[in-house]
């Protein structure tokens, strides 16, 4: 009942007023009576910038204009903050709102533009208005693919969907096509996937064309830096049209790990927004249940948030009316039923992520050292929320040029195999299966230094159905995330070297992927061989169940030790951190193979310091007087010693 009060009271506040709610001057007469007669238009890409600055011009209590970057064409990719305080770091709720990816669905720019203004109108009158604009901190994009728009709207090529930048003998790339992905470890949910029906495409001349690479675009790269640097609790991307609130997974049928609670807030906004017709509402769905989509905003914001950040963040989309651009009658009531999901959403949030299991994602790990004896130690994103911790030693890393043969020790893969087709070298070669509308790969199963100067290399021939079934060649910190440094297509059937320089990824892990996604037709697929580097490690011993967030090493042999941990709760095994390397070098007379336990720690009240001991906390900073509670090192010519501060 609140709700409706607080919405009835927003429509008597926005009944058109004598001032202009949209310029601060600079638009023509003519434009100013049109406003004035409605509310409700489709701004030119300068009219919504006008509108954008004045808002902030003139509630700068409440407003701040910022932007996220700017696009391919060099325009601003303005965003619009609306809280208290803006600007500052409150520890509110942060949301974000995106309008118009596609260029085409105008009406999805207008109805975030309308909430900026409804909202800076109703604060300090309407109560429900003002203690969401006091208790969160809203994010406003009206216009992401500015360049699209300004070609669709101000230069009237109405059908226009795409940006602006040409590649591969065409004009744009579909900026909801164009996102890392999931981040959820599978190789179905990177960028580029194109399951069927295909509403993605590597044809550079297609509606959906999704880029040469993930986050190609300006525009995307920008999003993904703005999304990555803040911690959203929800988002919410306007799309035309369906009548649709949908939700993660988009590249999956199977629903999203928090699915239940996706699905429940999904359906509570969907019952709020009263459909064009006046009678009934919009539809609830996952997105995948629609149609399957690789790579869109929803899944990266939502993965990456999961896997990557570890702290909850709930996208959703919105299909609105029932056209790309509803005519303009129609915007008053599709913005005003979309502004009480806003509202509805806002009041909910917080209580959702708190409710929310969180997984123990990637750790940073280090080594503090003094000769033979070292402390591997980790720092949890999150305290509290492993229930343990399992480290991973390994041994004798050989980085070697992989012929591939029959047993594969070093790769893990699906859809490839090793086969004796008219290898480059030796016997056998790595062939793809080359199913229809499939995503087959083959990838490194453990992580790799990469060392200076190193280049990855590898031969290779293909016929592959050109722009329709491409494979990469991919590289990841992480496993979850991939870039591509690779991008095959057509035939080349003669055997080429291809070289990759690693030189970005120096003294950093990575896994390296082959991957192959295709659409209906075969041809003879991907044929892969001596591959380097290739990594195998002799020895992994594993030492689980473990509590603290370090574990001391006495070697008593020289060699490259490599460390990576994962820890795990009620959620299951997280992320593993990435792969660090100790070295130990002792004289010949030292080396033992026996392995000396680990030293107890000493565990102090008061940290008293001592001539000749440097302190180091467990990230391998020095700190000359520990203040704090934690886990610290002595190094004195003695060696290394370990003492957790209590308070
Ligand atoms: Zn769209």
């Amino acid at each position: 009942m609140r709700l409706i009060i607080a919405f009835l009271f927003l429509l008597a506040l926005s009944v058109p007023a004598k001032s202009l709610p949209y310029t601060d001057g600079r638009l023509t007469p003519e434009i100013q009576v049109e406003m004035e007669k409605n509310r409700f238009f489709y701004p030119t890409l300068g009219q919504l910038n006008d509108s954008l600055k004045s808002l902030a011009q003139r509630h700068p209590s409440i407003c701040r204009l910022d932007s996220i970057g700017r696009s391919y064409e060099n325009r601003t990719i303005y965003c619009l903050e609306i809280s208290d305080n803006p600007g500052q770091d409150e520890a509110e709720p942060e949301l974000l709102f995106v309008g118009l990816h596609h260029a085409n669905e105008w009406s999805s720019c207008a109805v975030p533009l309308f909430y900026c203004d409804s909202l800076v109108r109703a604060y300090g009158s309407d109560t429900l208005v003002t203690r969401l604009v006091d208790e969160r901190r809203f994010w406003f994009i009206p216009c992401f693919n500015v360049d699209g728009y300004y070609y669709s709207r101000d230069l009237n090529h109405t059908a226009w969907r795409k940006n602006r930048r040409p590649w591969g003998g065409a004009i744009g790339i579909d900026l909801n096509r164009n996102y890392p992905g999931a981040g959820a470890g599978n190789a179905n949910d990177t960028w580029g996937g194109i399951p069927a029906p295909s509403m993605a495409s590597h044809n550079p001349a297609s509606e959906f064309f999704c880029g040469p690479t993930a986050l190609s675009e300006l525009e995307n790269r920008a999003m993904y830096d703005f999304v990555t640097a803040r911690t959203f609790r929800a988002l919410v991307s306007y799309h035309n049209y369906g009548e649709y609130v949908l939700w993660p997974w988009a590249w999956a049928i199977t629903p999203a790990p928090d699915g239940p609670t996706i699905q429940s807030i999904g359906n509570e906004l969907a019952n709020m927004i009263v459909k064009q017709s006046g009678s009934g509402h919009y539809t609830g769905m996952q997105q995948g249940t629609w149609y399957q989509l690789c790579s869109e905003l929803k899944d990266f914001a939502y993965g990456y948030a999961r896997y990557t950040k570890g702290e909850p963040c709930y996208p959703f989309g919105v299909e609105l009316g029932l056209s790309l651009a509803p005519d303009t009658i129609l915007l008053a009531q599709i913005s005003r039923q979309n502004i009480k999901a806003l509202f509805h959403l806002a009041r909910v949030i917080d209580t959702a992520v708190a409710n929310t299991p969180r997984i123990v994602v990637a750790p940073r790990i280090a080594a503090v050292q003094n000769g033979n004896q070292y402390d591997v130690c980790w720092s949890p994103k999150t305290a509290g929320l492993a229930n343990g911790w399992r480290l991973w030693e390994m041994m004798k890393a050989s980085a070697v040029l992989d012929t591939f043969g029959t047993s594969n020790p070093r790769w893990v893969m699906t859809g490839f195999t090793p086969a004796s087709q008219g290898a480059h070298s030796g016997a056998y070669c790595l062939v793809s299966n080359y199913a229809d509308a499939a995503v087959t790969w083959a990838r490194t199963e453990y992580p790799y230094i990469v060392t200076v100067a190193d280049t990855a290399s590898f031969w290779l021939k293909f016929d592959l159905e050109l722009n329709s079934d491409v494979l990469f060649f991919e590289i990841s910190r992480d496993g979850l995330s991939w870039r591509q440094h690779g991008r095959f297509t057509g035939m080349d059937t003669t055997w080429d070297r291809v070289q990759v320089p690693l030189v970005e990824y120096e003294e950093q892990s990575v896994f390296f992927r082959f991957r192959l996604v295709t659409d209906g037709d075969r041809y003879q697929g991907v044929f892969i061989d001596d591959f380097y580097p290739a990594v195998a490690y002799d020895s992994i011993v594993q030492y689980p169940g473990l509590a603290d967030t370090f574990y001391y090493f006495e070697k008593t042999a020289s060699g490259a030790y490599y460390y990576r941990v994962v820890g795990y709760n009620n959620q299951g095994t997280g992320i593993f951190s990435s792969l660090i390397r100790v070295d130990v070098t002792m004289s010949v007379a030292e080396d033992r193979t026996d392995i000396i336990q680990p030293r107890l720690p000493t565990v102090v009240r008061k940290f008293k310091p001592v001539k000749g001991v440097r302190v180091f906390n467990i990230l391998g900073q020095e700190v000359p007087r520990p203040d704090k509670a934690g886990i610290y090192f002595l190094r004195s010519a003695q060696g290394t010693d370990k003492i957790i501060v209590i308070k």
